[in-house]
């Protein structure tokens, strides 16, 4: 069966057409060249849509364990935001913390396809495997947390040389099934268990004597040279610390050359300039994102209303319980692999300091010139719930539409932001870049993101009207492998989606190490941890990303 999308303005960035009327020919799940008519085909008319690849969220919280316990925290979050989904899924299932069902839902709502949980603590990570394959209508992956973890940090400590390290990263990436290695607070994590409450990029830390440069630079050099397409996605020190624009900076000139991916930029954006000790940093990250393009980030953009922040940063979230709204918060270690902290925020705009964190991550979005490096993301929920994309989408594509905002948040956070001199807007072909093209890219996604002859068929028509929140917020069509889910913003099927891993090669004599430090000092047997192809998506098994030569 053939079906044929015709008569819409297509965006489709990486294949160099921008806003070009042209067929998009579909059969077998996949999108083919296209062809004459045939007799037959099932033809979708789209004229007055703009067609889009299915959208990709590179970094959002959807599954594993701090996601979970942050459901458990925030139960109200689903009596709050009952909004049930339409008559054929009644989910239901909060906005924060929402259930797996409501989030594969809600995604699926937007136009998205695929999204990618950021942070799977191995010890967790078939929880996490488990809720992935829960969540309806979309595409997922893990990254695996690495860099508080002790086996690595002695690894490095005792000078075991670089292949054993990489050994280590190959064997832990198949064994949790995770498709690309994140680093949270590079050994900060550890020192806080140590009771360190701070850790610079060049500080010691208390136990195994490592900086959190020598850590990062070798999981650098790891993924590099095992070919994993995503450079290291970077969570940095200080996060949310007045003052830690210059960390951000150093990271930056810290890399040796290797591409590095720095999340959640935002929060990692603040000088302590003005009599309030707070101020913008994002000029000067900008200016050096501008200059080094071996570097991409994502935003982490805050959106004010309520939320509830999980990261496995404890100890920033230690820093941060106290200003927990409402009064209430989880800390905890995971099998001394990294740790998780849980603490409800409600960013309000009235306050000084979540208004010009809000005016922060747009002018990040604004300043930074290439949109191939910069990505659409809330940090979800921790900025904000993915569902304000459609809203983060229109402040970014109407000048309007974002002074009038501006004008609405706390006076002194006003005169703290360049945003009202701004003038850019996002074009389309530039939001086809951030939420499509680009996260595809890095992530070494080679039939996604895209509409070209191979891709997958997901296809989003979006119907084209000035009031861009609206038309990003519901979709007249979501195709996800070539079958609609969603028709006039309304899920209309469910699917299966698939999980994304990669299985780098490790030598053998790294797994009768790992069996013994398993028996010696984890809870459980190498052999239980391990995370086989069968577990995953209900025994259809990962979809295996190809390693870069
Ligand atoms: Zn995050």
């Amino acid at each position: 069966m053939r079906t044929r999308i015709t008569g819409g303005r297509v965006f489709d960035p990486a294949n160099g057409i921008a806003d070009e009327v042209r067929d998009i020919l579909i059969e077998g799940g996949r999108i083919i060249a296209d062809a004459p008519r045939a007799a037959g085909e099932e033809v979708v008319d789209a004229s007055g849509a703009i067609v889009l690849a299915g959208g990709i969220d590179l970094h959002s919280h959807i599954a594993g364990g701090k996601v979970n316990l942050g459901r458990l925290l925030m139960n109200e979050d689903r009596t709050l935001y009952p909004e049930p989904l339409g008559d054929f899924c009644g989910c239901g299932g909060g906005r924060a913390a929402p259930t797996t069902h409501a989030t594969g839902c809600r995604y699926s709502q937007m136009g998205y396809t695929a999204v990618f949980e950021p942070a799977v603590v191995g010890a967790n990570a078939r929880h996490a495997h488990l809720e992935m394959a829960d969540i309806p209508n979309i595409d997922t992956g893990g990254f695996l947390v690495l860099g508080n973890d002790d086996f690595l940090l002695r690894l490095i400590a005792q000078g075991e040389g670089q292949q054993a390290v990489n050994d280590y990263v190959a064997w832990m990436l198949k064994a949790t099934q995770c498709c690309a290695i994140k680093i949270v607070n590079p050994g900060g994590i550890n020192a806080f268990k140590f009771n360190g409450r701070a850790l610079d990029l060049d500080e010691t830390g208390p136990f195994y004597g490592l900086t959190p440069r020598r850590i990062l630079n070798t999981l650098q050099r790891a993924v590099t040279e095992l070919g994993v397409p995503h450079p290291i996605h970077l969570h940095g020190c200080n996060l949310g610390v007045p003052g830690n624009v210059k960390t951000t900076l150093a990271t930056i000139g810290a890399t040796e050359g290797f591409p590095l991916h720095l999340t959640h930029i935002q929060f990692h954006s603040y000088g302590t300039e003005g009599d309030r000790h707070f101020s913008s940093g994002s000029a000067e990250i900008a200016e050096a994102v501008n200059a080094n393009p071996h570097i991409s980030v994502d935003v982490g953009q805050i959106m004010f209303g309520q939320t509830v922040t999980a990261s496995a940063d404890l100890m920033s979230q230690y820093r941060n319980h106290g200003i927990a709204d409402p009064k209430k918060w989880i800390g905890m270690d995971i099998e001394m692999d990294a740790a998780c902290g849980v603490v409800p925020f409600n960013y309000r705009d009235t306050s000084f300091v979540n208004a010009l964190q809000w005016a922060i991550g747009l002018e990040l979005f604004l300043l930074i010139e290439d949109p191939w490096r910069v990505y659409l993301t809330t940090d979800h929920p921790n900025g904000g719930p993915f569902t304000s994309y459609p809203h983060l989408i229109r402040l970014l594509m109407d000048k309007p539409f974002r002074d009038d905002h501006l004008s609405r948040i706390h006076k002194a956070a006003r005169a703290h932001t360049r945003l009202a001199e701004i003038s850019r807007e996002y074009t389309l072909d530039e939001i086809a870049v951030v939420t499509r093209a680009a996260p595809a890219r890095t992530l070494g996604l080679k039939d996604r993101g895209h509409l070209g002859p191979g891709a997958r068929a997901d296809v989003v028509l979006y119907v084209e009207q000035p009031d861009r929140e609206a038309m990003f917020a519901a979709p007249r069509l979501v195709l996800k492998d070539g079958q609609v889910v969603v028709r006039n913003g309304e899920i209309v099927a469910l699917t299966q989606g698939r999980t994304y891993a990669l299985h780098p090669p490790s030598d053998p004599l790294m797994d009768k190490r790992l069996e013994r430090w398993f028996d010696e000092a984890v809870g459980l047997k190498a052999k239980h941890y391990q995370i086989a192809d069968g577990e995953i998506r209900g025994g259809e098994g990962p979809e295996l990303v190809e390693l870069n030569p």
